[in-house]
């Protein structure tokens, strides 16, 4: 059970003090604070969990300081939707807001190589009106033999680059929670110039130590991709973690699954899930065509499979996208053979536009029908 307290109730006033009073009396349930301070104002939720069944709503909703409460299922309790279409499906990350509702395009280096392309692609971002980048230092590797990211070294000149083309957000891949200090760190060097969005990896979906330690810290918003190989469930409740834990500020990203089926594709794409996970849980989805489709493939009507799966993702209404570019594909350290080329960048731009219309005009179609 969710209790959502009035906005600007503080933790500190004789109301809320009145309230944990009563909480604290109830026989087999804790409860547990949750406070999001936005621009405008701050939301106090408190999630009471153990015997609730036996808890009436109406009861609760005369306590001091509660606007609404909420029945919940057991399961994603906080990221959930609970049949309450009112409870935010969107946050605010420097300047930038991640919602069920638009979309944010990540476009950037799937692995920093130098600094000379780090400023190539900001630049092209610029030009072509863009805010958000993908960029990463620190590479999970199938083979230990394969180039592992420039880590912390490259931290300084990506932030400072990024500041320089007006990056707000740049989603960066960690495997270890020492990679957060040393993004902190780098960031407070260089004089905070941009933001991070913490992603978390396919490999490490259910590295559940690293899920807490990330959900601990408020920060930074985390981009949580679906493991390869495991279901739905176990990648929504791997989101769950982050949240339980304190950090509700989660994208989803889908990034396509692994199966013994021979696929054309690096994997299977599965951005017919974007709705579901709208659906079911109240995060941004965001999809991954570069690691899905894994090629630079196209069909005869000319239209590389990436921009294809890119279109089938927005035209369900994904609200994030994060695609490899790079200037010299070639010569990039990792999945070269996917990246689209920095000339390619308006005409993706455009295709994307053209689907998120469609988009639009479907969900207003579907409003008419209903
Ligand atoms: C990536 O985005 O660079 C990446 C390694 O993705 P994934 O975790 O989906 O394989
Ligand atoms: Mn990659």
């Amino acid at each position: 059970m969710i209790l959502i307290l009035a906005p600007n109730t503080q933790t500190d006033s004789e109301e809320f003090r009145q309230l944990e009073e009563f909480l604290n009396r109830m026989p087999n349930i804790r409860h547990r604070v949750h406070q999001e301070v936005g621009v405008q104002q701050v939301l106090t939720e408190v999630y009471l969990i153990g015997d609730t069944a036996s808890l009436s709503l109406e009861d609760m909703a005369i306590l001091p300081g509660v606007e609404r409460v909420v029945r919940i299922s057991e399961e994603y309790r906080v990221l959930g939707r609970h049949r309450d279409a009112d409870r935010a499906s969107w946050f605010e990350y420097n300047g930038v807001r991640f919602g069920q509702d638009n979309l944010n395009i990540f476009a950037g280096l799937c692995a920093v190589n130098t600094p000379e392309h780090v400023e190539l692609m900001m630049k092209a971002l610029q030009e072509n009106g863009q805010v958000c980048t993908r960029m990463g230092a620190y590479k999970p590797r199938t083979s230990p033999y394969s180039f592992q990211g420039h880590g912390k070294d490259c931290l300084p000149y990506v932030f400072e680059l990024a500041g320089k083309y007006g990056i707000k957000v740049i989603a960066m891949e960690i495997t270890h929670e020492t990679h957060v200090e040393e993004i902190r760190a780098a960031l407070e060097q260089t004089g905070n110039p941009t933001g991070v969005m913490l992603q978390i990896g396919t490999r490490n979906t259910q590295n559940f130590e690293l899920l807490k330690y990330v959900g601990r810290q408020r920060e930074f918003p985390v981009l949580l991709k679906r493991g390869f190989g495991i279901t739905l469930e176990e990648s929504l409740n791997a989101a769950e973690y982050l949240a339980s834990e304190g950090n509700r500020n989660v994208v989803f990203g889908l990034r396509g699954m692994k199966t013994n089926m021979g696929d054309p594709h690096r994997n299977f794409v599965d951005f017919a899930h974007v709705p579901v996970v709208k659906r079911l849980t109240r995060m941004p989805v965001c999809i991954d065509p570069s690691h899905s489709v894994g090629t630079r493939d196209s069909a005869p009507d000319g239209i590389l499979d990436v921009l294809h799966v890119t279109a089938q993702g927005v035209i369900s209404g994904a609200n994030m996208i994060l695609i490899d570019f790079h200037p010299e594909p070639a010569k990039a350290l990792v999945d070269g053979p996917q990246a689209l080329t920095l000339d390619e960048l308006p005409y993706f731009l455009e295709d994307v536009a053209i689907a998120r219309e469609a988009y639009e005009k479907r969900q207003a179609l579907a409003q008419r029908n209903r």
